[in-house]
Formats: structure tokens, C-alpha cells, sequence
């Protein structure tokens, strides 16, 4: 699927995207149309990336640390550690959430405007 393609979102618009530039995600607004979504909510979106982007850094940071802890304590994991790794994984995936209802939103959006809605 190298020479493969993404469309953007709002029906009729021809304009495409290299699949790997948009990975890990599969659905895209282009430059014509992601401007038409308004900027607090592009703000909200870029502010749910983040978060979840610092969300999974502090998962895999945590899950790293209870890897180090087990390795030392021949397998063994304090309750401690496990606790903040629930903790972490819920986060990351409320985060993870956030962001597809944030790009849902901003694809409404886009779309509504694009066909005059
Ligand atoms: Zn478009």
C-alpha cells in the first residue's frame, strides 16, 4: 500500500494525501478545508493531541519503570507501580477519546461549511 491515498473528509474534494504522511490516522482535511473549521476548535484539537501525546509518554515512561522494577525484583511489581500504570492507561485512552470527538467535531464543521449548511 505504498502509493496509496487519503482523501479528505468533505464529499466532492479531489485533494489527496500520501497515506504515510497522514499515518497513524486514516482520515485527513485539507488545506482548503481544514481552515474552514474554527479556530477555537482547531485550537481544541491541537490541545487533545498534545495532551494525548504526553499521555502515552507518560504510559510507556511508567510501564518502563515497572519493566526496571520487575528485572530487579525478580519479576515482582509493587502495588504502587501498578496502580500508576491503570492510572497512566486511563488517562491515555480518555485522552485518546477526547481527541477523535474533538476531530469529529472539526470534521462537521469543515464539511457543514464546505457545503454551505
Ligand atoms: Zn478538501
Amino acid at each position: 500500500m505504498k502509493d496509496s491515498r487519503v482523501l479528505c473528509c468533505v464529499p466532492h474534494c479531489r485533494r489527496t494525501i500520501a497515506t504515510e504522511r497522514v499515518a497513524p490516522h486514516t482520515q485527513w482535511l485539507c488545506g482548503s478545508h481544514w481552515p474552514l473549521v474554527p479556530k477555537k476548535l482547531r485550537g481544541f484539537k491541537l490541545k487533545a493531541d498534545r495532551t494525548y501525546e504526553r499521555s502515552k509518554d507518560v504510559f510507556f515512561a511508567t510501564f518502563h519503570e515497572a519493566d526496571e522494577h520487575a528485572k530487579s525484583n525478580n519479576g515482582g511489581v509493587s502495588d504502587e507501580i501498578i496502580q500508576r500504570l491503570h492510572q497512566a492507561s486511563d488517562r491515555r485512552e480518555k485522552a485518546r477519546q477526547r481527541c477523535l470527538r474533538t476531530w469529529d467535531r472539526c470534521k462537521r464543521r469543515a464539511i457543514e461549511t464546505a457545503m454551505g449548511i
